[in-house]
């Protein structure tokens, strides 16, 4: 079995559905499921409609109907005879999300979250599948929520891993071509669940893993993973071959190219992962095995945007010592944010967070009632992997410094 995810951004136009039956043609779709996610930037025009449902009402008519027309003209350019299933199987998609629209009655944002945002994943899953179908590419549709069972924590749902192991050997046909969705999973209930943004890349581990797999390829629109995102620095380089702690590293400081939960599951099994380009499925790409270290060895660029550094000092000078700490990260759990750094030092203490539930504003005023409080909104933080005297140069340069953090492989600063 090899596990192949394509993202977004390889599906984002009926050329990309066309070019997705090129990488398969050229590598062989054998035993294969194939992952795919929602379709271009669809989960983001999705959030504007859960966003619209909960806070813009009149426009929550415009938002599905932007999602809608997206897709249609998707279909238009896949099939030419308007009476083709596909399209009768989009709209009944579509008729199911407005119907759900209409008639929920939960005010729970993250539940309500998840049961519109799974449709992207449906819908473009569908449209693939029968557009495989069409050119001769026989497959077989599957509904992962059958599948991949989590718990009920919507937005950031954890698998339950004995359950869809089960339901993965005693139900999962390994002889076909499989295509299904990324991103999605079920609860007990039945209730759609998701597993975090970016989260189809976890999705094929999952499967990767349950199947013993011989390779997930997640297909992308760079070489492989390079020792910087290119959309921020220049001069990127390509990491031929990376290991599983190295590549969970990178992953867990931000570059965004694999989801971090995607390598544990791999690793287990020494299961490979390759990450390759969609426009030239013939380049080797990335390997991410049990070996390699990093190769080639040079400095790695992380750069989150968008995080806040918060800074606390005691209103009475006393230290900022156990229990206040144990305070502090009980008020970040509670609010859910993500911690990416902390400093300290006797009578102050720095926290660089991702905001990703909204809550600053809450858990400032919480913090306010107890210590002195200084917040930097829209902060980047960078990291370096490997780094060197002149890749910090490089990086520091033409920067304001907030905080600087040294270990033996790893640097990080967080700038205005
Ligand atoms: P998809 O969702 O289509 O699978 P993503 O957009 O999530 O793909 O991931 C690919 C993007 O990740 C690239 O376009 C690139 O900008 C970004 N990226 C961030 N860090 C890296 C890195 N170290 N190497 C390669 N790409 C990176
Ligand atoms: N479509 C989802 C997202 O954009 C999941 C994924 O693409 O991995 O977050
Ligand atoms: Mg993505």
């Amino acid at each position: 079995m090899q596990v192949f995810k394509f993202g977004g951004a390889s599906v984002k136009d009926a050329k990309g559905v066309k070019n997705l039956i090129n990488v398969l043609n050229k590598t062989g779709y054998k035993n294969t499921l194939v992952v795919v996610s929602a379709m271009g930037k669809t989960t983001n025009a999705l959030e504007v409609v859960i966003t619209d449902y909960f806070n813009n009402k009149s426009a929550l008519q415009s938002s599905v109907q932007a999602v809608i027309k997206f897709h249609n003209a998707i279909l238009l350019d896949l099939f030419d005879d308007e009476k083709h299933k596909a399209y009768k199987k989009v709209t009944v998609l579509f008729n199911e999300l407005k119907s759900f629209l209409d008639t929920n009655k939960s005010p729970d944002y993250n539940f309500v979250y998840d049961q519109v945002i799974g449709f992207g994943e449906l819908v473009s899953s569908v449209i693939i599948s029968e557009y495989l179908n069409d050119v001769g590419l026989k497959n077989h549709w599957i509904d992962v929520r059958e599948f991949i069972k989590t718990d009920n924590y919507y937005r950031s749902a954890k698998v339950h891993w004995e359950e869809t192991q089960e339901r993965i050997t005693n139900n999962f046909n390994r002889t076909q071509l499989n295509i299904t969705q990324g991103f999605i999973g079920s609860d007990s209930n039945n209730f759609t669940t998701t597993l975090g943004r970016e989260g189809s890349d976890y999705t094929a581990a999952i499967f990767a893993y349950c199947l013993n797999a011989q390779s997930v390829t997640i297909w992308k629109d760079v070489p492989g993973v390079l020792n910087a995102d290119p959309r921020y620095f220049e001069n990127s380089q390509l990491l031929h071959r990376i290991s599983y702690r190295e590549a969970i590293e990178l992953a867990f400081y931000g570059a965004s190219v694999i989801h971090p939960k995607t390598l544990q599951p791999l690793q287990r099994k020494e299961i490979p992962l390759f990450v390759k380009s969609f426009l030239k499925p013939e380049n080797a790409g990335t390997k991410v095995c049990k070996e390699a270290g990093l190769d080639p060895q040079i400095p790695c660029f992380i750069v989150k945007k968008n995080q806040v550094l918060i800074s606390l000092s005691s209103l009475d000078f006393s230290y900022i010592v156990e229990d206040n700490l144990s305070e502090i990260f009980k008020l970040l759990h509670l609010y859910k944010m993500k911690v990416d750094v902390i400093q300290n030092s006797a009578i102050s203490f720095s926290v660089c967070v991702d905001n990703m539930y909204q809550n600053l504003d809450k858990l400032l005023q919480h913090l306010k009632a107890k210590f002195k409080v200084t917040c930097n909104e829209n902060v980047s933080l960078y990291t370096i992997r490997h780094y060197n005297n002149e890749a910090i140069g490089q990086l520091e340069k033409d920067k304001e410094v907030l905080l600087k953090q040294l270990t033996h492989e790893t640097m990080q600063i967080v700038t205005k």
